[in-house]
């Protein structure tokens, strides 16, 4: 088959890349041959059966080729079909190829333009370069290129001061640099870098002390292809300094914020002061710290904490409170005081202790504010240092901690001790708390208050009512609306009322003492003290009670000293009347003797009685007890009474059973019913009766001395013992001192007997009954034999009377000349001592109260002269004290003024 292919260009269109071409293939009809070649016979009919053959075949051939024919025929239609469809796609081809090459034109232009900004960039590229240098040589950040080999490509200017870098250096290694930045550690970390493709960062100081942040980052190109390392060095001294600062000063919060803790919670302030000069020390670095405190008396100030310094000085090394030492002078500055270099020091002159200790530079501050300070907290350095002010206010800060805990602990200790002076105040007055929380009607007591009420120390809660429970049904409404009423408004209400203790049923006398707080305008809490008043009431009473007695004794005194008075007159006038006569010579008449004498007995009656009482009541008579014949007392005292009696024209019944007998002092005994007698005889008109009964009941003996006198009224039964007390009947003169029935029940009462009046009322009489027990277990001595009073039994003895007083001198010579002596006389104490040694005495009467020396030195000074004789003193005063005196100085005997005839010849009998 033939073809025809035509290639032709394609001229409409203009492509950019080159020529475009259109190819057409076309089939050809194949043309007849121009020679055919010659053959034999064999030739022909081979040929010929060949040929036949060959036609047979050819036929078949071309008939299988004629209906390929007729089939390609068909194929060609179809093909032609297909052609023809095809040249219309290849027309539409053609129209989209137009269409395309109208885009590749729109698309070159595109290009064209964007190769016009590549043009740009490329310009801006070329400025951002230079821009880039002029940064390196701007920048202050030390850098280094290197290549993978850590060779130096490059190098910032900055660079070259830092690591002393030269051109000399490019394209060496690192290493060669031998600078103190660029160590092994460097080339280390250039290879981790290199390795791992991660930037590797480290602070580093230079000689000079500054700190640097190396910093090595992978040098990435372009395509991201590692090609070495750049080194940068960032300056951060300034910020190391800052931040070495910084954490210095939260050291220091820390520090404070620590000591904060301890002391708020209680530490001691010794403990904490050691504890702050540890941790001051440590946060400064420094060599020494110490709290000193300031002692005023002394002039100095004493370690009482120290760190760093040998332990022995801790609690004894003291320093100057004055100029001479730094801490002096921190007394005086007020200020924190900085120091840079104490050997240039001009305010104060270093003490012995920071100079003994090397100490260069320190702070110190003043401990408490108060006058006088605390003291100083100082804190110290061997090497020359710059301290801050800040360092100085957080050192401040410390010194004020220990000072607000110092403080503390002195209010607490104070409030402490105030409170424990508080509850023993409490606890001795048995006060108690009492506290109501009004708008929830409970109350808190303390362990007092619940005693006085009596209820456990378990009960709760305590309400009103428990309160109210407890108080005495009298005071209850009371209180219930003065309580009440006080709530109403707020200020001081005190309340007295009873309790009766639930616990014991005991009557309680309580002052509850308090304040009531209003809050909001409403009554909140009523705070008060219970007081246990009750032994106070007790005592206000029997205070009372003693007052009025005292007042009854003293209106009693007062009476007694006018009745004294009285009764002293009588006997005293007519003894002056007596004398009178005396001095109008009237000698010879005896009735005047008589009457002197009598009063002169009267009154020294009335002296004994009171004398008496007075002993008796200070138990200072001692009875003398023996078995004695009760008839015999009662007639002796009997013998007494009768005159008086009889002079009233009174009858005296006896009735005494006979061989009665008791063992008693009988001395006393008689004055006991001589005065139950003349209390008789007084108190019964003329003419009554007076009974006199004794006998024996069991193991007593009873005397009833009945009279049918005035009587007695019931009230005054009990009374008419008291000492002083007296019934006188209106427009009566009294007729005693009030003293014989006291002494009278005194001295039954030293023989264990009792003493009673009894009377069915005024007008009816009275009966006195006295009980005695027979066995009497009294002071058993045997009493001394009665003296007699004459001066038979006297031998003559030389008697010197030292005495200032004429009438006393003049009555006891008298009275001593008549009794056998040969008297001398003195007036003073010291011609006394003197005729001592001239007039040699056998007895030395003294009077106690002389005008120059006293007695008692008389008598000292004759015992020194070697007076051996009797030495008796007179004394208005006879109680013990006084006689012990006299014995303690030397005298042998003391005798009570007004001296008798008895008692002188009673010393004057040889052996007394
Ligand atoms: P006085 O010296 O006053 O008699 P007393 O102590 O002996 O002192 O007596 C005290 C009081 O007792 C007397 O003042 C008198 O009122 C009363 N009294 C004593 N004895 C009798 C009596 N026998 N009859 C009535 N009253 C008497």
């Amino acid at each position: 088959m033939l073809v025809r292919v035509t290639i032709s260009p394609i001229k409409e269109q203009n492509f950019t890349d080159g020529q475009a071409y259109t190819i057409s293939f076309m089939e050809e009809q194949p043309r007849p041959s121009e020679s055919a070649p010659t053959l034999s016979q064999d030739d022909d009919r081979g040929a010929n059966a060949d040929l036949e053959q060959e036609l047979a075949e050819t036929k078949s051939e071309l008939q299988n080729t004629i209906e390929e024919l007729e089939t390609s025929t068909e194929e060609l239609r179809a093909s032609h079909e297909e052609a023809l469809s095809t040249n219309e796609e290849l027309q539409s081809t053609n129209e989209e190829l137009e269409a395309s090459s109208e885009e590749l034109r729109s698309l070159n232009e595109e290009l064209n333009t964007v190769n016009a900004q590549l043009k740009d960039k490329l310009e801006q590229l070329r400025h951002a370069n230079n821009d880039l240098a002029n940064f390196f040589s701007s920048t202050d950040i030390p850098t280094l290129f290197l290549d993978p080999d850590l060779k130096i490509q490059r190098y910032t200017p900055a660079a070259e001061s830092l690591l002393k870098i030269g051109p000399r250096d490019l394209d060496h290694h690192i290493s060669s640099l031998q600078r103190h930045l660029v160590e092994e550690d460097l080339i280390d970390d250039c290879q981790q870098v290199l390795r791992n493709f991660q930037p590797v960062q480290r602070e580093v100081k230079d000689f000079q002390g500054r700190w640097y942040i190396r910093q090595i980052t992978p040098y990435r190109t372009e395509a991201r292809r590692i090609e070495g390392v750049v080194l940068a060095f960032q300056d951060v001294t300034k910020f190391k300094t800052l931040n070495q600062r910084a954490q210095q000063r939260e050291e220091q919060q820390a520090v404070v914020a620590k000591l904060g803790m301890l002391a708020l919670s209680g530490t001691e302030p010794v403990e904490l002061m050691q504890q702050a000069v540890r941790h001051v020390a440590h946060v400064f670095n420094a060599d020494y710290c110490k709290v000193l405190r300031f002692q005023p008396e002394q002039h100095n100030l004493r370690m009482v904490a120290g760190f760093g310094w040998p332990q022995e000085l801790v609690g004894k090394a003291t320093v100057a409170d004055s100029h001479f030492s730094q801490a002096g002078f921190t007394l005086r500055s007020k200020e924190p005081v900085i120091v840079d270099n104490l050997m240039e020091e001009k305010r104060f002159s270093g003490p012995a202790l920071l100079l003994d200790y090397q100490v260069r530079s320190g702070i110190s501050c003043l401990i408490n504010h108060t006058d006088p300070p605390y003291g100083v907290l100082g804190v110290h350095a061997r090497e020359q240092r710059k301290f801050t002010q800040e360092d100085a206010t957080f050192l401040q800060s410390v010194a004020n901690m220990l000072s607000t805990a110092i403080r503390t602990k002195e209010a607490v200790e104070t409030i402490h001790e105030s409170e424990q002076r508080l509850k023993m105040a409490r606890d001795a007055g048995n006060i108690g708390i009492h506290d109501y929380d009004i708008q929830n009607q409970r109350m808190v007591w303390d362990e007092t208050h619940r005693q006085i009420w009596g209820i456990s120390q378990e009960l709760e809660p305590i309400t009103y009512q428990t309160f109210e429970q407890a108080l005495h049904p009298d005071d209850k409404d009371r209180i219930n609306r003065e309580i009440a009423t006080a709530l109403e408004q707020p200020g001081n209400h005190t309340w007295e009322f009873r309790v009766i203790n639930a616990a014991d049923r005991t009557l309680r006398f309580v002052v509850l003492k308090g304040q009531v707080i209003h809050s909001n305008g409403r009554p909140s809490r009523l705070v008060a003290t219970v007081q246990d008043v009750t032994e106070r009431k007790r005592m206000e009473q029997s205070l009372r009670q003693a007052v009025w007695e005292l007042e009854q004794v003293d209106q009693r005194k007062n009476e007694f000293l006018s009745i004294l008075g009285h009764e002293l007159r009588n006997p005293l006038a007519a003894i002056s009347g007596g004398l009178e006569m005396l001095e109008q010579d009237q000698v010879a008449e005896p009735k005047v003797f008589e009457v002197m004498q009598h009063s002169v007995e009267t009154m020294r009656n009335l002296l004994d009685d009171l004398l008496d009482l007075n002993r008796v009541s200070q138990n200072k008579i001692e009875l003398a007890p023996e078995r004695v014949d009760v008839r015999f007392l009662l007639d002796t005292a009997l013998q007494q009474a009768t005159p008086q009696c009889n002079k009233k024209q009174q009858i005296l019944v006896t009735d005494i059973k006979p061989g009665l007998q008791l063992v008693a002092d009988p001395t006393r005994l008689e004055q006991v019913f001589t005065n139950l007698l003349v209390n008789a005889c007084k108190y019964t008109p003329r003419g009554g009766q007076i009974d006199i009964k004794a006998y024996q009941a069991d193991h007593e003996i009873r005397v009833h001395v009945r009279d049918s006198g005035l009587g007695i009224l019931p009230e005054d039964l009990d009374r008419i013992f008291d000492p002083f007390f007296q019934v006188t009947p209106e427009n009566q003169a009294p007729q005693g001192l009030g003293v014989g029935l006291a002494l009278a029940k005194k001295l039954v009462e030293m023989h264990k007997g009792t003493i009673e009046a009894h009377s069915e009322g005024p007008g009816r009489g009275s009966v006195f009954t006295v009980i005695l027990p027979i066995q009497n277990q009294l002071n058993s001595a045997a009493p001394a034999p009665e003296k007699k009073t004459t001066a038979d039994h006297i031998p003559r003895q030389k008697v010197l009377l030292i005495e200032d007083n004429e009438n006393i001198l003049f009555t006891l010579q008298l009275l001593l000349e008549s009794l056998n002596c040969e008297v001398s006389v003195a007036s003073s104490g010291l011609a006394g001592v003197e005729k001592i040694a001239s007039f040699e005495p056998d007895v030395v009467l003294v009077d106690i109260g002389l005008p120059d020396i006293s007695g008692h030195e008389v008598a000292a000074q004759a015992r020194a002269n070697g007076y051996r004789g009797l030495l008796v003193a007179l004394s208005g005063y006879s109680h013990q004290e006084v006689r012990e005196k006299s014995r303690q100085v030397g005298f042998d005997h003391h005798l009570a003024k007004p001296a008798t005839m008895a008692d002188l010849s009673a010393i004057l009998t040889p052996g007394n």
